[in-house]
């Protein structure tokens, strides 16, 4: 008997059938429909119970070991990749276009949780993004929305930086913008070198926040001053 299609396999089909690239930090939530995702759940629980008896744990009796390829499945596809799956928050913008409009910088610090690509290990850190307002400002919230959409996929950090730089763009309509990604990486601390206290910065800078040291140093000023602040 012929075995029937996959949803997942179907689904690729139809990205390799329009040449859309499905890395792991790329969003394909155009690809989805309406209870797809509960299906890739329940076959991403299947694979994952390969997965475990490959390993030699005993799913059956253990526990522990129970629910874990379910459980596996749920987090990747509503959690640690949910930006994936999700399309962009919707981040309505306000004009900005009034006399009194304003025009200094405005720099918002935002958690960021992710995983890296190539371990699927934890990424855990804070993104600074600062921009001089447009014609439009979109509500506070919104940064830390878009930079979680970002960051909720497998990405490495330099990627993710640069993503979030250009949805923020997208989203503002700003040219002169900043981002500023601090972050600690599972995959150097579980495994490999063990550093229990790696850090990495990443900056992307854009217009005047690239080519006017003043709002360079204003806005590293303005990180500062944020990290200083930080509740911790
Ligand atoms: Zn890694």
């Amino acid at each position: 008997m012929k075995q029937e299609k996959s949803l997942a396999q179907a689904i690729r089909e139809r990205m390799q059938g329009t040449s859309k690239r499905f890395w792991a930090g790329d969003n394909i939530s155009e690809y989805l429909q309406e209870g797809d995702k509960e299906q890739l759940i329940n076959e991403a629980t299947e694979a994952f119970e390969n997965v475990l008896d490959v390993l030699l744990i005993d799913r059956h009796t253990d526990p522990n070991s129970q629910g874990t390829a379910r459980r596996l499945a749920k987090m990747y596809f509503n959690e640690i990749m949910a930006g994936r799956y999700e399309p962009r928050p919707d981040a309505t913008a306000f004009p900005n276009d009034s006399k009194d409009r304003y025009e200094g910088m405005l720099v918002v610090r935002s958690e960021l949780r992710s995983m890296c690509s190539h371990h699927h290990q934890p990424v855990t850190g804070t993104a600074y993004i600062g921009l001089i307002a447009a014609e439009k400002l979109i509500g506070l919230s919104k940064y830390s929305r878009i930079a979680q959409w970002c960051a909720r996929r497998g990405t490495l950090q330099e990627e993710l930086c640069n993503d979030i730089a250009r949805e923020i763009e997208k989203a503002t309509g700003a040219r002169d913008l900043g981002v500023y990604v601090q972050a600690q990486h599972g995959c150097c601390e579980n495994r490999g070198i063990m550093a229990h206290s790696s850090l990495t910065q990443t900056t992307v800078l854009k217009g005047a926040f690239k080519d006017d040291p003043a709002t360079k140093k204003e806005f590293m000023d303005n990180i500062k001053l944020q990290q200083d602040f930080a509740p911790r």
